[in-house]
């Protein structure tokens, strides 16, 4: 392992390898690929403007990783590190004087931070995030399965209340004679009033990975309404802006589920473990993160 620091305290749930995430949106649009089970829950008669429709679906992980990866860059580069880019080194890119810029403000080409992926971990993006020479990174990102009602969300497995919503826009002529004649249709799938846990595991569990993901997080919910890290499209619109917290890694099951009971506040064992957490845990997590980090790349 890679500059770990040690765990402060033996504890038994496998080292933190699964963690949840809260996610709260009022509403996200996550372009075309929101995938819904519509055709099972409305039999063959759904209206897009009922309110009562039961249909949920499933935000897929590519835009929930690429706005956790964001996020955890800024925090690499705040720490003076810089990270992998996203983009493939030999990529056509179309703006080949942008990518430059990318690598002037904080990022490595991907991969030159490693000679041999199999062997040698690279930054900790890279750690992470993988995809280069057949390396699917440490971080296992999830689907987040949504649906409109609240007792058959299943916290504990990264779901989240969220209702589907078609949103109608018209593009109107701009020509005073045409009376605002519609020129074009389109549809936006969107799912509004998210309130969920995204499940994220570790395949390889180290402290750093906990503490990035620790000051990630927090980084995120500080910029949520900064365009640059809102999440999914028509950030324009409002839609995008994402409440995130990490859920203490040492609840257990039905502590975590209570965070999601409006009716019900969190335990004075839940309080005791929110202690814990800030005093004890989070501090040797963010240790490791800098240790790692100062030795750069
Ligand atoms: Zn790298």
């Amino acid at each position: 392992m890679t500059g770990s620091a040690q765990t402060p305290v033996a504890h038994d749930d496998a080292d933190f390898e699964d963690v949840y995430i809260r996610l709260q949106a009022d509403l996200l649009v996550i372009g075309d690929s929101i995938m819904t089970d519509r055709h099972h829950a409305s039999n063959g008669n759904y209206e897009d403007d009922d309110p009562q429709n039961q249909i949920g679906g499933i935000i897929p992980a590519f835009p929930l990783s690429g706005w956790l990866r964001h996020g955890m860059e800024a925090v690499v580069q705040d720490h003076g590190g810089t990270a992998c880019h996203p983009g493939e080194v030999n990529a056509n890119f179309m703006k080949d004087g942008v990518y430059t810029r990318d690598l002037d403000a904080g990022y490595h080409e991907k991969g030159t931070c490693t000679d041999d992926p199999k062997e040698d971990d690279g930054c900790v993006i890279f750690d992470l995030f993988g995809g280069f020479g057949g390396v699917p990174g440490k971080v296992m990102r999830r689907p987040v399965k949504f649906n409109p009602v609240r007792s058959s969300v299943d916290y504990t497995r990264g779901q989240a209340e969220g209702h589907y919503r078609r949103l109608n826009r018209n593009v109107v002529s701009r020509n005073r004679g045409d009376s605002r004649e519609p020129l074009r249709n389109a549809e936006l799938d969107a799912v509004a009033n998210l309130d969920g846990a995204w499940h994220l595991s570790f395949r390889e569990s180290k402290p750093e990975f906990v503490g990035l993901l620790v000051e990630a997080i927090r980084y995120l919910d500080d910029h949520r309404t900064d365009f640059m890290h809102q999440l999914g499209g028509a950030r324009n619109f409002g839609a995008g802006i994402v409440d995130c917290e990490l859920i203490n890694p040492l609840y257990d099951e039905h502590e975590l589920k209570r965070v999601f009971d409006r009716g019900r506040g969190s335990t004075n064992a839940m309080d005791e473990k929110d202690d814990q957490w800030t005093e004890k845990y989070r501090p040797v997590f963010v240790d490791a993160l800098e240790e790692r980090t100062s030795e750069g790349p």
